[in-house]
Order: C-alpha cells, then sequence, then structure tokens
C-alpha cells in the first residue's frame, strides 16, 4: 500500500472525518485531501503524531518501505512487536523484548543469550 491508501484506510477505520483527523495532527483539511490524493506526504513530525494518533509505525504509514529488524537481537519487526519509548511512541530499531519503557532490557551480551536461550527452549527445540 501506498502512504495515500495507508493514512485513509487508518482514518476511515478511526472513523475519523478528514476535518476531525486535520485537527488532531495540527493541518488544514486540505493537507489531508492532499495526502489521501498522493499530492504530498506528511512530513516527519507529522508522521510521528500520525505514528502516535493511530498506533502504527512510521514504516508502515510510509507504505512499509523498510523490513524493520531490531538492531539488537535480529528480530524481523511487525508494528505488533515494535518496543516503545516511555511516552508510548514506537521506537522502530528495537524489539519489544530488546528494549521496553526507554531502556534497554540487556546489559551486555551474556544477558541477551540467557533471556533469548529461555525464550527459544522448548519441547521440540533443545
Ligand atoms: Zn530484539
Amino acid at each position: 500500500m501506498e502512504t495515500k491508501d495507508v493514512i485513509l484506510d487508518l482514518r476511515t477505520k478511526s472513523g475519523l472525518s478528514q476535518d476531525e483527523l486535520a485537527e488532531k495532527v495540527f493541518v488544514t483539511r486540505q493537507a489531508v485531501s492532499r495526502w489521501e490524493n498522493g499530492e504530498t506526504v506528511p512530513n516527519t513530525e507529522t508522521l510521528k503524531l500520525l505514528s502516535k494518533l493511530f498506533d502504527v509505525s512510521i514504516n508502515t504509514l510510509l507504505g512499509a518501505p523498510r523490513r524493520l529488524v531490531c538492531q539488537c537481537c535480529g528480530m524481523p519487526l511487525e508494528d505488533a512487536l515494535i518496543s516503545r519509548e516511555k511516552d508510548g511512541s514506537l521506537n522502530e530499531d528495537y524489539c519489544k523484548w530488546c528494549y521496553a519503557d526507554g531502556t534497554y532490557t540487556y546489559h551486555d551480551m551474556d544477558d541477551l543469550i540467557n533471556v533469548c536461550v529461555g525464550h527459544m527452549t522448548s519441547e521440540n527445540f533443545t
């Protein structure tokens, strides 16, 4: 999906009019209309607001041009797995296990391995 379709989709699913969305992210209704027509894309600051409002990553808003991977453990990231800062905004560099509430979960590589091994071991994976 392209940005225009993503925004239209998120807006209609949220039951917001173009006016209401515009008000929430401090732009004009015309700006929202231009995004949805594909004439322009939101600027970085507005993308951050949209990300927070709709609870999706900026990568998703941009039509998922990048394949997000956790910079700590290497796990491919879908929106549900992305870590968050203390204020609830998404940190698209890390998964929610490696980074939570604005801090890194692990102190060193041994820590990381201990936690990962705990998650990975199961009856059919020794
Ligand atoms: Zn990770």
